[in-house]
């Protein structure tokens, strides 16, 4: 056990509040998403923007989307005994690491 309950608390509550934050983004973009209506009243070029901005925001949401996905899974594996540990190497991941990243199962130097 390389976590105090405390700080497995802490982790959680981090987590728990991103995914949170994460959610409330996700159904942002997703409204956002609207199929482009093939309307001629909004002109050639602003429905170029259109489009241009929604490249963009399907890839914000496709990151935010795999990153809630692997913050929820982290979730569910909190109170493993092994979580912390590094999934590559073994090692214990400093707690700085996993409050910054909680997504993350490999210590720095296996990730890079
Ligand atoms: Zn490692």
């Amino acid at each position: 056990m390389t976590l105090t309950t405390q700080q497995r608390n802490e982790l959680r509550e981090r987590m728990q509040r991103e995914i949170d934050g994460l959610e409330e983004s996700i159904a942002r973009l997703e409204q956002g998403l609207n199929p482009v209506a093939p309307d001629a009243a909004i002109g050639r070029l602003s429905r170029l923007d259109t489009m241009l901005n929604q490249g963009i925001n399907q890839s914000s949401l496709s990151q935010s989307r795999t990153r809630l996905v692997r913050l929820q899974h982290a979730l569910k594996r909190i109170d493993d005994p092994d979580f912390g540990t590094c999934a590559e190497c073994g090692e214990a991941i400093p707690i700085a690491r996993l409050l910054a990243l909680p997504e993350c199962d490999c210590c720095v130097e296996c990730a890079e």
